[in-house]
């Protein structure tokens, strides 16, 4: 079936705006005005974006059935103890979807590549708060619990969720309206450069990550005698975080494709090997989060603050909004430029 269709073409990087460059990719680019249909069928050829589209798609599906299964078999519902293993669950099905479809319809436009990457930026912060969430619930070390810190946790990963989503977002064209709006989409002055653009968007998704982990790294690093919860979890955690430092080094370093541009174009490079470990890691840490919730599950029940709907799956809801009217916010100028083009383009077909 597919051997009848016209598969999309494929250019090389001078063929396509700077805008859909990527660090040391040279070649398997689609072009840049393609049709979703041209997207969707890019699928089933070989670009520089089709494992890249994979690797988030099909996890998206395993996380989905693992969510089933803990609201089916656990009777999730029932139980508010398990709705911040829910909340990680989903928000873990979220960002991989949202990627997989960044990457899939980015080669639209450029105002559509930068829409796209707003709704994957969004998605990786609700991940964050999924992530903070699950560990107030069962990853502090006994030692934290109830403490001050742990009180405002939840609240204060909320407001990095929300101020990372504005900061990547920020960091592609500037502000909305004010640096780039219907008739400018040009990269603000100080983004000019692609890589301070790319340390914003570096401290956007580390920040959170390393708040979050403050009482994970404390109690397997830092904790000594009692209270320092150590169990058979802390292995899974061990890796994760093992994962989590390989993923954000890939992120960073665009190894390997900047020893040998144009290699990697289609296989290995470190977009493609980032994608791979950060799902792992995000089995990892489910496996560890769930396995504390089991063993920690009577100690707290009597010793921890009780889970409510607000404290886990309300407080996700809030920030699922939050960010959406962010993310609006920022592609509003880039809908109304495209209105503005589609009506100059009539005019000018009318004046012929
Ligand atoms: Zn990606």
């Amino acid at each position: 079936m597919l051997s009848l269709m016209k598969l999309p073409r494929v250019v090389t990087i001078n063929q396509v705006p700077k805008v859909f460059h990527e660090h040391s990719i040279i070649s398997g680019y689609r072009y840049h005005h393609s049709s979703a249909t041209d997207c969707i069928l890019s699928l089933f050829q070989l670009t520089n974006e089709t494992i890249n589209i994979w690797t988030h798609f099909l996890p998206t599906w395993y996380f989905l059935w693992k969510l089933v299964s803990v609201v089916l078999i656990q009777a999730a519902w029932q139980h508010p103890f398990t709705w911040p293993l829910v909340v990680l669950i989903i928000s873990s099905c979220i960002y991989p979807l949202a990627s997989s479809c960044a990457h899939t319809f980015n080669s639209m436009s450029a105002r559509v590549r930068h829409m796209c990457f707003y709704l994957d930026y969004g998605a990786i912060s609700l991940y964050s708060l999924g992530t903070a969430i699950s560990y107030s619930a069962y990853v502090f070390p006994d030692k934290w619990v109830n403490r001050f810190f742990h009180q405002c946790f939840v609240p204060v990963a909320l407001l990095n969720a929300i101020g990372c989503t504005g900061l990547a977002c920020y960091s592609r064209l500037g502000l909305p309206f004010r640096h780039h709006n219907q008739d400018v989409l040009k990269r603000f002055p100080k983004c000019q450069s692609p890589r301070f653009s790319k340390v914003l968007r570096l401290v956007a998704f580390a920040y959170p990550y390393l708040f979050d982990h403050i009482p994970l790294f404390y109690r397997l690093f830092l904790c000594e005698g009692e209270g320092c919860t150590d169990n058979d979890a802390n292995v899974l955690h061990y890796t994760h975080i093992a994962l989590a430092f390989l993923t954000g080094f890939l992120f960073a370093t665009h190894l390997p494709e900047r020893l040998a541009p144009g290699s990697f174009d289609f296989i290995g490079n470190s977009h493609q090997l980032f994608h791979v470990f950060g799902i792992l890691g995000t089995r990892f840490q489910m496996m560890a989060v769930e396995q504390d919730m089991v063993l920690r599950r009577p100690w707290l029940l009597d010793h921890s603050r009780p889970i409510t709907f607000a404290n886990s799956l309300g407080v996700t809801l809030l920030c699922l909004m939050v960010n959406l009217s962010i993310l609006l916010l920022f592609s509003l100028p880039l809908l109304s430029a495209k209105v503005g083009q589609q009506k100059k383009h009539k005019r000018q077909i009318k004046a012929h």
